[in-house]
């Protein structure tokens, strides 16, 4: 036998010191530990020094007898549980309910019987630990359920009595005296009024008829406030199959439900505009095209997209574009939601719907849709919403977009095609000059196809030598003398002939093709100004166009420096355009980036002026040394003053930089001599020379690098009219803004 003490540690109180002497040896020699204490008060201090796992306790001793002593034992903290076992000699029934009313665990009686006591001790010891561990247990799924929001109820079917987890009472603000005496009425309480019939006849159905069930309800929680509870129940019945109680788990999953929400909300809506997205769009679209087909009525699919959007983000930076987004997608909203569209029989809900599917474009969906004119008139009716000026800050701008149609199911019967047929409908409003919407035809997915194909054929094309560059004269207006040329890509496509860059540049740009072509007309354009060198050609300066990428990617100036090395050139026989929208994205990259150009030597040529949206003002930070006015106003020019003093003031403002100012597209006499007039001798166009191949670009440059100029020709005097820059006509000192563009170009 053991006699290390692991057995458990005693307390042993008698003040007999024979009997407690034979007790001790016994218990030892079994494997205890024990400590002994002649009296009660000896007995507490020890008992407060230290922890016991078991207490003898002699019931008669002088000064505190053994109930007083079991009393307050009892009372100390964490002693609820201890075994303490009374030793009496009184074997009457009065003092044995004494005994138990103080506090003892058991009684001994005296004599005692020493082979007795060794497992009267070791039973009470084990029946302490099973209940300490139930208790534990109790205490940790209390814990659990109260971290799970979780409640727990049993209603017994003898008793017809309902008792409830610590929880579920907290839940239901109910008193823990009703603990384990409450009726099923008494618990109903929990449940929200609104619930009560549903939730009572669940659980009396449970009980009576043995039927689980699973039940989301309301329930009204302690603090008054309306919960979403999840109860689950098990009917347990006993050896004869008699139901015998019914068992409840119910979980409040108010949180739960929220958090879904929230996660169905990220994941099927846009986080900027809050519009739905593009999944949750496919579904309602699928289900609104299944019941379209049932009902034989129409759809019509808008894929909406702002024009010329990356410029606005350019110019004003991500904030703003994001601020235009969310009032776009308010616009839409308002209009499609208390609309007068023509529908057949309309439908709440899912009738009309928008969506925000990338960057700057939308998708909406009619329904029932009384034709294609009705689409059309609701296409147009969304674009004049997002044409209404929006502020932007101090700012007045005014936004367009292009909208593509396609109908169901004239067009497509899934969505798929639908989808697809209303983005090609939207390029066809785009390359139709934008701010217009256009319906799919047949004919769109031609083109469509075709410009699938031409990005094949454009990876290839680089490598097979199937670009060429042509090159077109600036000239001074006057004279017609050849003062420099720019170089403009073409591409001699083996099927489809000569193909403008209009046509390939965007492909190139989108598919990233644009750094290689971009490389392939800078050697081609210093090989060409190498031969003139070589030839004693009286060379002119040579201008390339970049795209953002090329202008951006870090070699360029390396780049150019090897070419200008491996050629033998200057800089300053190259000129760079860039185009003032590019410009925008980096402004102190771009800057820069200009700045490192300048500094080498190369001229740079701001390309297109007047199409984007940045203001004059910006002029003064860009280190450039040309300004080329764009042909759009170029052509107008001639149409009347406000035109012309467009221009004039482009012209001023030009000079005024110490820029070279070149205007481009010139078509017809007059508009070259009243450009003249306005000070711009700088010209290039269809009057003077088209883009031609580089034979015959030398023919010229040998033939003396003349054109027929302004002075050759004969023609009537022009009137200019009478707008030449007193002041600038415009706000053009400060800001040309696109919406200033509008107006200028409306009035
Ligand atoms: P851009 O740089 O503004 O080039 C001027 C465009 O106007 C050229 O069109 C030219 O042929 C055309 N043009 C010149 N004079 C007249 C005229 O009097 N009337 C009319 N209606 N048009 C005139 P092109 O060659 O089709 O090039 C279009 C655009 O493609 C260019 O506009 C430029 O942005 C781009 N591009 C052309 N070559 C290259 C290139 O090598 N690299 C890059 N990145 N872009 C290029
Ligand atoms: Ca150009
Ligand atoms: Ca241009």
């Amino acid at each position: 036998m053991k006699t290390d003490g692991s057995g458990g540690k005693l307390l042993l109180v008698d003040d007999d010191m024979l009997l407690r002497g034979m007790a001790a040896q016994t218990l030892r020699h079994a494997g205890f530990a024990i400590e002994e204490a002649e009296s009660g008060e000896d007995a507490l201090a020890l008992f407060g020094r230290t922890p016991f796992d078991l207490v003898l306790l002699d019931v008669m001793m002088p000064g505190l007898d053994g109930y007083q002593v079991c009393e307050r034992m009892r009372a100390h903290p964490g002693a609820a549980l201890l075994p303490i076992l009374m030793l009496t000699g009184l074997n009457d029934t009065e003092s044995i309910e004494l005994a138990y009313r103080s506090g003892a665990t058991d009684f001994i009686a005296k004599p005692i019987n020493w082979t007795l006591l060794v497992h009267r001790v070791r039973y009470a010891l084990r029946a302490s630990a099973a209940a300490e561990n139930l208790a534990r247990g109790r205490d940790s799924l209390e814990r659990a359920q109260r971290l799970a929001g979780m409640g727990s109820w049993e209603w017994v079917s003898a008793s017809g009595r309902m008792t409830c987890s610590a929880e579920y009472l907290r839940f239901c603000g109910l008193a823990f005296a009703v603990f384990d005496n409450t009726t099923p009425d008494a618990v109903l309480a929990g449940v929200h009024p609104d619930d009560h019939e549903k939730v009572r006849a669940a659980r009396v159905a449970a009980l009576a008829q043995g039927q689980g069930y699973q039940l989301t309800f309301d329930a009204r929680r302690f603090d008054g406030e309306r919960r979403t509870v999840f109860e689950l129940t098990n009917v347990v019945k006993d050896a004869q199959g008699r139901i015998a109680r019914v068992d409840g788990i119910m979980q409040d999953i108010t949180q739960r439900l929220a958090t879904e929400r929230r996660i169905h909300e990220l994941a099927f809506h846009d986080a900027l505009t809050g519009l739905p997205n593009r999944r949750l769009f496919d579904q309602i679209v699928q289900a609104a095209l299944e019941r379209a087909r049932r009902l034989g009525s129409m759809c019509a699919v808008l894929h909406v997209d702002l024009d010329r959007f990356k410029g606005v983000n350019d110019a004003y930076g991500n904030d703003a574009g994001d601020a235009l987004l969310r009032l776009v997608a308010e616009r839409l909203e308002a209009c499609t939601r208390s609309s007068d569209f023509a529908c057949v029989n309309r439908l709440p809900l899912e009738s009309e719907m928008v969506a925000r599917v990338g960057g700057n474009a939308f998708t909406i969906l009619l329904c029932d849709v009384a034709g294609a004119d009705a689409a059309g008139v609701a296409a147009q009716r969304l674009l004049d919403a997002i044409a209404r000026p929006m502020t932007l800050g101090a700012r007045e701008l005014v936004l367009t977009a292009s909208a593509g149609i396609s109908m169901f199911p004239r067009d497509a019967g899934d969505l798929a095609g639908l989808t697809r047929f209303a983005e090609q409908a939207l390029y066809a409003a785009k390359d139709a000059g934008r701010a217009r919407h256009r319906f799919f035809d047949e004919a769109m997915n031609k083109v469509a196809s075709s410009r699938l194909e031409l990005e094949s054929d454009l990876r290839r094309a680089i490598d097979t030598g199937e670009l060429r560059l042509y090159l077109q004269p600036k000239v001074d207006a006057a004279s017609g003398t050849v003062t420099a040329a720019e170089a403009l890509v073409r591409w001699q496509h083996p099927q489809r002939g000569m193909v403008a860059p209009g046509e390939f540049i965007p492909l190139a740009e989108k598919t990233g093709l644009i750094v290689p072509l971009g490389d392939w007309v800078l050697e081609t354009a210093c090989g060409y100004l190498r031969d003139w060198g070589a030839a004693g050609l009286a060379s002119v300066p040579l201008s390339i166009n970049l795209s953002a990428p090329s202008f951006l990617k870090a070699d360029l100036v390396a780049q150019l420096d090897d070419a200008l090395r491996r050629h033998g050139l200057a800089a300053c026989q190259l000129t760079i355009e860039v185009t003032e929208s590019m410009l925008m994205g980096d402004l102190k990259l771009t800057i820069a980036r200009l700045g490192e150009l300048r500094e080498r030597g190369f001229g740079l040529s701001m390309d297109d002026f007047g199409t984007g949206y940045s203001s004059l003002s910006y002029l003064k930070q860009f280190p450039i040394d040309e300004l080329k006015i764009d042909r759009s106003f170029v052509r107008d020019v001639t149409n009347g003053r406000r035109d012309a003093a467009l221009v004039a003031s482009i012209i001023g403002l030009g000079r005024q930089f110490g820029l070279r100012v070149v205007a481009e597209g010139v078509e017809t006499p007059e508009q070259a001599r009243l450009l003249l007039a306005l000070g711009c001798p700088d010209q290039q166009g269809y009057l003077f020379a088209r883009p031609m191949p580089v034979a015959q670009f030398e023919a010229l440059l040998a033939a003396g690098g003349k054109v027929a100029g302004i002075d050759d020709r004969q023609s009537a005097p022009i009137d200019v009219p009478g707008v030449l820059p007193a002041a600038p006509p415009l706000a053009l000192a400060g800001v040309l803004s696109l919406a200033d563009r509008e107006t200028a170009l409306a009035g």
